[in-house]
Formats: C-alpha cells, sequence, structure tokens
C-alpha cells in the first residue's frame, strides 16, 4: 500500500501538472467511487483546482468551494488518464478538465476499498480526515510516549493505527521497528520516554529517504521498488547484522524483522491470532 512518502510525492508531482486547470466535470464510474452524498460533486464543476495535498495516506484535491480526499487503498493509483475510454479497466472515478486533459482513479483487484469523499469547508475537521493523528514524521517524542501508555499494543500495530500516527503502513512500520532496534511484538504499554525517542527518528529517516526515492521518480513506485532492511526481505541477510530476516505470517500480510537486531535472537511466533481457529 503506498504510504505517507509515496503519497506524498504523488500530490507533488500532480500538483506541478495540474494545479491551475478548471474542473469541467467529476464523474464516478463504480457504484462504491464516491462515499458522500453532501455536497454534490458538480459544485466543483468550473472552478480551478488549487492544489493537490496529502495528508496521512489521502491524497486531496482542493477545488476551493470543495476538497476531494481521495484514498488509494492497497490497489488504486491516480493517474493521468491518456485515453479516457468510455468504459476504463478498473475504473474508480475521473476527473476532466477544460484543458481537455483528465485524472482517472483506478483500482487493481477485486477489493473495491478505494474511494472518494466530497468534502465542502475544512476537511481536516469532517470524515474522513478527523480521525487522523497527527503526521508520522512530525510527530514529537513527548506525544508517542502518551500513545505508548494511553495505547498498550503491540509496536507494529501501533505505529501503523492512523489514528495515533498518521501515514505508516506495512513496510513503514517494518523498517522503523528495525531501525529502532525493538521487536514489532514489543509492548507499548512497557515503553518508556528513551523507546519513545529511540522510534521517531527512525520514523522520519525512512519517510526522508522514501521521500527522496519517490520524488526522483516519474510515478509511484511498486513496493518492491521501495528502500528498506527488512520488508519482504525475508530470507535475505540482515544489511546491519548478517542475521536471516525472518516474518510472522498472517492471512493478508507478513511482518518483517531481523532477531538478532530486534529481538535478542528470538524467533517470533503470534499466539494471539492463530489462523486455525478462523
Ligand atoms: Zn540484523
Amino acid at each position: 500500500m503506498p504510504e505517507l512518502p509515496e503519497v506524498q510525492a504523488h500530490a507533488e508531482r500532480l500538483d506541478a501538472a495540474f494545479s491551475g486547470a478548471v474542473l469541467e466535470r467529476f464523474v464516478p464510474l463504480s457504484f462504491t467511487a464516491l462515499k458522500t452524498a453532501v455536497p454534490p460533486t458538480g459544485d466543483a464543476h468550473g472552478h480551478p483546482l488549487v492544489f493537490m495535498g496529502r495528508r496521512g495516506k489521502y491524497l486531496l484535491l482542493d477545488l476551493g468551494v470543495l476538497t476531494f480526499v481521495v484514498h488509494l487503498m492497497q490497489g488504486g493509483r491516480l493517474r493521468v488518464d491518456e485515453k479516457q475510454s468510455a468504459k476504463p479497466r478498473n475504473g474508480v472515478a475521473r476527473w476532466v478538465f477544460a484543458d481537455g486533459r483528465a485524472l482517472l482513479l483506478t483500482e487493481a483487484g477485486t477489493e473495491r476499498k478505494a474511494g472518494v469523499w466530497a468534502v465542502a469547508g475544512d476537511p481536516e475537521t469532517q470524515a474522513p480526515l478527523d480521525r487522523l493523528g497527527p503526521e508520522a514524521d512530525l510527530v514529537e517524542p513527548g506525544t508517542l510516549l502518551e500513545a505508548f501508555r494511553a495505547t498498550p499494543m503491540r509496536l507494529h500495530g501501533l505505529l501503523r493505527d492512523q489514528r495515533i500516527l498518521a501515514g505508516v503502513g506495512r513496510r513503514l512500520a517494518n523498517e522503523v521497528c528495525h531501525r529502532a532496534c525493538l521487536s514489532p511484538f514489543a509492548s507499548t504499554g512497557k515503553l518508556g520516554a528513551a523507546e519513545a525517542g529511540t522510534v521517531v527518528e527512525p520514523i522520519r529517516a525512512c519517510v526522508n529517504e522514501s521521500l527522496a526515492v519517490e520524488r526522483g521518480r516519474d510515478d509511484m513506485s511498486s513496493s518492491a521498488e521501495r528502500p528498506g532492511n527488512v520488508h519482504g526481505r525475508a530470507g535475505d541477510a540482515c544489511p546491519v547484522c548478517g542475521d536471516t530476516v525472518r516474518s510472522v505470517e498472517y492471512r493478508a500480510y507478513r511482518i518483517d524483522y531481523c532477531p538478532t537486531c530486534q529481538t535478542g535472537g528470538k524467533l517470533l511466533a503470534d499466539n494471539t491470532t492463530s489462523k486455525f481457529l478462523r
């Protein structure tokens, strides 16, 4: 799933190409595309795109009178629509501009979770953005420590909780735990101020490294192209210590980690969510 750095760089690319362009019409292409009934999206027709931005993992198309909030989820992509065909493959929604160009939201796969919210007024105070925590790369150690204490859970899960930190997904959570030399299963209720400080720095470093990679590209990277030490590298040697990167497998994803760097050599097994009980 695209995370903070991928979405940020993509917003910057589209902003450079489309800001100022006048929206002729917004066209939902699937029944699940538009998540809001009011305001009518037609209110934005005839208005220029003020800017393309980002909050958490959401793309924002600010048309002044309203903002389109777009979530790509796992397989969604927002790209320049060269063909503008009547029934585009995997099409979710389309923005057609008065200069003849268009942007197309697609979603690969069968999940049908990518979507668009139209929001009038301040989008920060309304669904879906109102539930988001602070931007992950801006969070201070004190805020993170408060979250540790208020929400005792596994570190990997807390990092991915968008209400606590906005923008981190599985890849960044894997990489942050590795750089912080903390187990992904570490209980946040037992972590203190030292660990909060230890986690904040890798969040910023991982976000900034990925941003640099993404900003050098013409389009959003695929997950295999993103930098990292452990994510998606189970079986490989850890670049820090040479131990073999391991993973804990879930039905839909894996947590990757290095035993020597993160768990004192202990292999992790998940006893709380056995797949045999489902
Ligand atoms: Zn290691």
